[in-house]
Order: C-alpha cells, then sequence, then structure tokens
C-alpha cells in the first residue's frame, strides 16, 4: 500500500475538490487529492461525439451572476459560447403541443397571472433566507411543509400548478412534494433569483463550455502540484484532534486536516473513526440526491430550427420534462437533449436501456415530429446508477432537515473540512458553488475562524 505524507489531503477531485487544492497550494501548502474514479470532474464529464466534438453527460451551463467560473474559464484558457436559443418553444399537456415564446409556457391567462404572482412571493420570500444559515432566518418555519404544501395554499388552478411543478423538477429533480419550502427558498436566495434560475438567456443555462465542462476540471488537475491519486476509493478516515489518516484503496494518506467534498450522502458512507458527532450523520441520513437521466438524440442536422423551433420544450405529459438544442457551436450534427427528472428518472432508470431510448424518441417525435423518431446516436447516462454520485443535479432537503440538523453542512470537526456543491452558501448545487465551497474550505484551513470567499 502506498504511503503519502501531506499537509492537506482533499476528497473528490471534481470542482470543489480541485478548487479546494488550487487554493490551498496558491498559499504553499501541501496538497493530495484522493480520487475514487479513473478520472477527475466527478459530475462534469465530456462525452466525444467526433473529431474536436464533444457532449456534457454532466453539468454543462454557465450563466450571469457566476462569478468565480466565468472568471475561471477564461484563466483556464478555455471559452464559452450561447446556448441555442432562437425560435419559439413548445409545451406539451394533455395531449396537446403548444408553441411559445420567453421562459414561462403562455397556457392560458389565468394560469400564467397565477405562476407570475407565484413566482413574485417566493422571490420576496427568498430574499428574507440567510443563505449561510436558512434555519435561523425568520422563515425557518417554511421547514415544516413541503413546496407542494405551499404550492396547494397559493396557486387554484391545475394548469399554473403542473407549470410550477416542470420549474421544480426542471431545478431540483425531484417532485413539489419531495422538497422543503424553507430548501427551496434558500437555493433561490443562494442563486440571487428563481428568474436566474430558469432563464436560458441571461440565467442558468445562458452559456456552454467550449470542450466541455470536464476540461475545467482537467485544466485545474494539470495545474496542481501533485498527480491526483485517481482510482482510490476513500473508505476509512481516521482522525484526532490535528491529525487525520485517510484509508483509501491501496492509499494510505497522512495529514494535518483533509477537506471531504463528497455529496453528503456519499460522505455519510465513509467510516469515520472516532464516530462524526450524531448531527452530522443525521445530516447525511437527511440529504437527498435528486434523480436525473440526461440523454443526447444525435441527428444529421439540427432540423427544428428549419422549422422555427428553439429545440426547448417542456412536458406535463413526460417521461421526459424537459429539452434543449444541444447541438456543437457550429449546429453540425444537430443534438436534441431530454432529461428525465424526479420520479420520472427513478421509474425510467428501472427499465432497460432500450426502453427508455424509444420513449425519448416518442416524446421527442411528439413535440418535434417524425424527423425525430430515428437519431444516428443516442447517449445517456443515468446518475443514480453512478456509485460516485448516487444522483444529480444534487442534494436537497426534505421538510425539517434544514431547522433540525443544517448547522451540521458545513460546521467542520477538528481536522474534517466539508466542502461541495451542496455546501455552497452561493449557487447551491451548481458548478459555481462547488467552486465557492472548495475555496470556502481552503480558507478556513489557511485563516480558521477567517471571512469565507
Ligand atoms: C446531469 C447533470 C447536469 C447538471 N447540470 C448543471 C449545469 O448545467 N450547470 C451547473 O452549474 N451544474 C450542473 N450540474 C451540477 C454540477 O455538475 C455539480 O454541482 C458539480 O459538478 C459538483 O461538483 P462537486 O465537486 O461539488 O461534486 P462532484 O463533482 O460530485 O465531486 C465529488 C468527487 O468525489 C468523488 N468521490 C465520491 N466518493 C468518493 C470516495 N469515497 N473516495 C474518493 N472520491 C470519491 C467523485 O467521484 C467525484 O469526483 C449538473 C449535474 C449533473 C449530474
Amino acid at each position: 500500500m502506498e504511503t503519502i505524507e501531506t499537509d492537506v489531503a482533499v476528497i473528490g477531485a471534481g470542482l470543489a475538490g480541485l478548487s479546494a487544492a488550487r487554493a490551498l497550494e496558491a498559499e504553499g501548502v501541501d496538497v493530495s487529492v484522493i480520487e475514487a474514479r479513473d478520472r477527475v470532474g466527478g459530475r462534469t464529464v465530456n462525452e466525444p461525439i467526433g473529431v474536436g466534438k464533444v457532449l456534457d453527460l454532466g453539468g454543462q451551463w454557465v450563466g450571469p451572476g457566476q462569478d468565480r467560473i466565468l472568471e475561471l474559464i477564461p484563466e483556464l484558457g478555455l471559452e464559452t459560447y450561447s446556448t441555442f436559443g432562437e425560435g419559439l418553444n413548445l409545451i406539451e399537456r394533455k395531449g396537446k403541443v403548444s408553441k411559445y415564446s420567453g421562459t414561462i409556457p403562455k397556457v392560458n391567462p389565468v394560469a400564467l397571472a397565477e405562476v407570475g404572482l407565484a413566482l413574485k412571493r417566493i422571490e420576496r420570500l427568498a430574499a428574507k433566507v440567510d443563505p449561510e444559515r436558512p434555519w435561523e432566518s425568520e422563515l425557518a418555519h417554511f421547514d415544516r411543509m413541503t413546496f407542494d404544501t405551499w404550492m396547494r395554499r397559493h396557486v387554484r388552478t391545475a394548469v399554473a400548478r403542473d407549470l410550477l411543478r416542470l420549474a421544480i423538477e426542471a431545478v431540483w429533480a425531484a417532485e413539489p412534494e419531495d422538497i422543503s419550502m424553507l430548501h427551496m427558498l434558500f437555493y433561490v436566495r443562494s442563486a440571487g433569483s428563481l428568474d436566474l434560475l430558469l432563464d436560458t438567456e441571461g440565467g442558468a443555462q445562458d452559456s456552454r463550455v467550449l470542450g466541455g465542462t470536464q476540461l475545467i476540471s482537467k485544466r485545474l488537475a494539470e495545474g496542481l502540484a501533485r498527480p491526483v491519486c485517481l482510482e482510490s476509493p476513500v473508505r476509512r478516515i481516521l482522525w484526532s484532534g490535528d491529525r487525520v489518516m485517510v484509508l483509501a484503496d491501496g492509499l494510505r494518506v497522512a495529514a494535518d486536516e483533509v477537506v471531504v467534498t463528497l455529496p453528503p450522502v456519499l460522505a455519510g458512507r465513509i467510516s469515520y473513526e472516532p464516530a462524526l458527532p450524531a448531527i452530522r450523520d443525521g445530516l447525511t441520513q437527511r440529504m437527498i440526491q435528486g434523480s436525473v437521466i440526461k440523454t443526447m438524440s444525435i441527428y444529421p442536422t439540427p432540423f427544428w430550427r428549419e422549422q422555427g423551433f428553439s429545440g426547448q420544450s417542456t412536458s406535463a405529459d413526460g417521461p421526459v420534462s424537459v429539452t434543449f438544442d444541444n447541438s456543437p457551436p457550429d449546429g453540425s450534427p444537430g443534438v436534441l437533449l431530454a432529461f428525465f427528472e424526479g420520479k420520472a428518472a427513478r421509474d425510467a432508470g428501472e427499465l432497460p436501456g432500450s426502453v427508455r431510448q424509444q420513449l425519448v424518441a416518442d416524446c421527442l417525435t411528439r413535440l418535434f415530429g417524425e424527423e425525430a423518431a430515428n437519431p444516428d446516436r443516442y447517449l445517456e447516462k443515468v446518475w443514480a446508477d453512478d456509485e460516485w454520485a448516487r444522483g444529480c443535479y444534487g442534494g436537497y432537503f426534505p421538510p425539517g432537515a434544514w431547522t433540525s440538523h443544517g448547522r451540521a453542512l458545513r460546521e467542520s470537526i477538528g481536522p474534517i473540512h466539508w466542502a461541495g456543491a451542496e455546501t455552497a452558501s452561493e449557487w447551491a448545487g451548481y458548478m459555481e458553488g462547488a467552486i465557492q465551497s472548495g475555496r470556502r474550505a481552503a480558507a478556513e484551513i489557511l485563516a480558521p475562524g477567517g471571512a469565507p470567499v
């Protein structure tokens, strides 16, 4: 078994771990990054589809307000390009497909007004939540209800509720009845606004990274002094007041401190000796990973563009809930991205891949016509099946968890520090949040008790 002596061990070579390592190294700290997979990037992963062309099977979009990642991309010699969004969007509900423009489908005036009002209410409430300490906010009582409970009280029409359900599924990969209303408000606050979360142009789906987002992690890893220790799943962490021993398959890393950047559910599967305080273990029992199956259907050309469609659509009938034009910047080949989210992803995840592929083809055909029926190629990733993610886009809290266990999300325990997109107070759950959390954990180590970055 190889043994490494270092100042800080970082577990996980996703954006959080690599950002922590980079920030620590910049201050002269010796760091070893330990990663279970045979690659860096975690929940970002590139899939090559021909010479110089790449699709993202994990996190892909960046947008305004995500200042850290937008600065980092050019710093690493990378570029972004705009998400294709020209033309009309489509919505399918009760077997009927309608066209619309903008973010919210104009299905009927009453529903539209109700959705508008609900979104304004949510914005107003979210502004009152402190993203650093949501459990202490004056709205902490919202942790007693799900978003569904809140929606049933404030939104009367079924159409408006369907639209809000679609929005929840798209952002959290979960159902309105799964999520604490306080968590929803925290998340909106952490991103800045609900519009930013939902919008394509000018919002979180604004742009993509040329060459794929995994390149960000690859470049960060290349810049580190020590190579990332790949294929080394961490199983145990032995710790005392000022020393840790990280035990991975085939590797032992002795360090003064450790940064654990795994989603809480996976952090809870590591064995800690001595055992962690009950509040921290309870937290890892409560944060649930969302469910997403990301699929891409590849066609010779983006034929929907010629028909005046943007490729963006949403379906209340499902099982695919959202689609996007995910073609490379030159529009060749044509790629339709389709997501199964929340319950639909859990259900479809149990089906054979060929059946799932047919479900996607059927949905795309209803939306975009017969040309969508037979793609040249179909790609998919069932994130809940991935041993080192167990779901995505990220973790969320059901009712009761923020107020009972929330303070254990970021609070370090002796030499153990917590990072990862789930622990971010800005853009929680996003690549930007992962970077913020990694830098915050590094700052904790560099200046204990200092101001967060
Ligand atoms: C399908 C999908 C679409 C998404 N879309 C977007 C988007 O468009 N925009 C956006 O900003 N975000 C998006 N996200 C979310 C974004 O990708 C994540 O928030 C971000 O990449 C998380 O980074 P992280 O470093 O916190 O966690 P991770 O990337 O999960 O990194 C944790 C690392 O720890 C490793 N690990 C796990 N267990 C162990 C162990 N026991 N020992 C050692 N290593 C271990 C994992 O392999 C992983 O590499 C999406 C995610 C998915 C999956």
